[in-house]
């Protein structure tokens, strides 16, 4: 970078030839004027500025001072590196980062084809030490002071008394219907449009995963089609919370009162997210989460359960490690699992729980700057937010309603893809997946997943980074604002 810098300077004395000669060598399109004497940045001036000074008649050999920008736009080394990028967009491709002295430091680049992710973790140093430490001290497996800690963190945060972490999100639903005593003859209601371990926890008891449709608006499981999908078998429900949008939570808890249904929330994508004022998790007999690596925070795998039963945490505690006995080391009264989440592991959670509210914020404001970009698009359907909820916008999600446009989702997805841009398609409905086909029809699930995709959502994620691919929407889209359209 220092060599790179070198090469964009040129003394703010020199002619036009020679900034030119600069901007030739650095092939950046910009010369950064500096005073001869004290290196200090004074201004700029780019080929664009040059060729429409020589269209308008000025000599290459006259000073470069003629042409060079009043203001331009610079950034100051103490900014962060989302401050610093949010400058930079397709006319302002380079800007120059400077110290206190007003030196040239640093130079921020425009990179139009950096590749953007659907979603990825956000670390610092507290990640860094925590591990470090389970590492130097040898406390690497499933005791160490983080597993508790984590868990004490995580069940305030949620607001519940107990927190039990677990080896992955999956086997923290597994464990939910073992500790139900959910088995082999049982059917557990599920919706249909969800990730696949939200059946599979229940098929790993031997117990049948009945498929319900969703709502339109919300995407989440349709409380009505759960009460007719109740029969003499049915043990519990396991609404998800899509996206990051809370499932409709007082008409699925009534349903379950009504019939004696457990009721298990997998909030493996809403870490946070607010049904009428409560954290989701909290408001079954017992929360699920994820914390995969492209969830809203994340241990590399790693998976929890809150409750306020102590009963159940007892039980899942007993059946995570073993089925072992607490007082009698290796006595086993039931079949349990290791599913125990380990020390490194839940140090990367402890830190993580130290940035989730800034992280929480900040997929709110990518998903405001989303909208203000795509609101106006028709043919472009944004995410819900009920007036009950507050949506954590997991992954910030779009349907693409086909009557009004003429291209199909994963045209749009494949013209993003050319852009550098990843998305995700909705899950397809886990009625339809092959190791469950059944022969329902859930038009609802079908329709959401067949015109759902998720857009990049990194807390990382710039909002000059979402201005681009609203651009590139809105291109696809065609419609402009000179077209009335938005
Ligand atoms: C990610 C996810 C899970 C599973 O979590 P893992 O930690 O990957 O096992 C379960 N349910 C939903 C809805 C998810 O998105």
């Amino acid at each position: 970078m220092k060599n790179r810098i070198k090469q964009v300077k040129v003394a703010n004395t020199v002619t036009i030839r020679e900034a030119m000669l600069c901007i030739d060598k650095s092939a950046l399109g910009v010369a950064l004027l500096v005073d001869p004497h004290t290196d200090r940045f004074t201004g700029l001036v780019t080929d664009g500025d040059i060729r429409r000074a020589l269209l308008n008649g000025l000599g290459l050999e006259n000073p470069v001072s003629h042409v060079s920008r009043p203001n331009p736009i610079i950034a100051n080394k103490e900014m962060s590196v989302e401050e610093i990028s949010d400058l930079l967009s397709e006319p302002i491709r380079i800007v120059p980062v400077l110290d206190d002295d007003e030196k040239v430091v640093d130079l921020a680049i425009f990179d139009k084809r950096a590749y953007l992710p659907i979603a990825e973790p956000q670390f610092g140093e507290a990640e860094l030490k925590y591990v470090s430490e389970c590492v130097l001290t040898g406390w690497v497996s499933s005791a160490g002071r983080f597993v508790k800690k984590f868990e004490d963190l995580f069940a305030a945060f949620c607001g519940t008394k107990f927190a039990v972490t677990t080896t992955n999100g999956t086997a923290a639903l597994h464990l939910s219907m073992l500790a139900l005593e959910i088995g082999s003859g049982d059917e557990v209601i599920v919706p249909s449009l969800t990730f696949i371990s939200t059946a599979n926890a229940v098929t790993f008891t031997g117990a049948k995963p009945v498929f319900v449709d969703s709502e339109p608006y919300t995407w989440n499981i349709d409380p009505a089609g759960i009460e007719k999908a109740i029969t003499s078998r049915t043990k519990a429900i396991i609404p998800v919370h899509l996206y990051g949008h809370p499932a409709d939570m007082d008409p699925i808890l009534e349903i379950a009162n009504k019939y004696g249904l457990a009721v298990v929330e997998d909030a493996a994508e809403a870490h946070g997210a607010l049904y009428k004022g409560k954290k989701v998790g909290s408001l079954g007999d017992m929360g699920v989460f994820s914390f995969f690596g492209n969830k809203i925070i994340t241990t590399g795998e790693g998976g929890m359960i809150i409750t306020d039963k102590k009963e159940l945490a007892e039980k899942v505690r007993i059946l995570r490690d073993h089925g072992m006995d607490t007082r009698q080391r290796y006595w086993h009264p039931v079949l349990g699992y290791n599913y125990r989440m380990t020390n490194i592991q839940a140090a990367l959670g402890v830190a993580q729980m130290e940035r989730i509210d800034q992280i929480l914020m900040k997929k709110i404001e990518i998903a405001k700057f989303y909208r203000e970009e795509l609101g106006c698009i028709k043919g472009i359907i944004l995410p819900p937010e009920a007036d009950w909820a507050k949506n954590v916008y997991w992954l910030f999600s779009i349907l693409i309603d086909e009557d009004q446009l003429c291209f199909t989702r994963d045209q749009m997805m494949e013209e993003l893809k050319q852009k550098k841009v990843e998305t995700r398609p909705f899950f397809p409905p886990v009625h339809n997946q092959p190791v469950y086909t059944t022969c329902q029809k859930l038009p609802i699930a079908e329709n959401l997943s067949s015109r759902g995709l998720s857009l990049p959502s990194s807390p990382n994620l710039s909002i000059g980074s979402i201005k681009n691919i609203a651009g590139y929407i809105k291109d696809f889209v065609g419609c402009s604002v000179e077209r009335g359209y938005i």
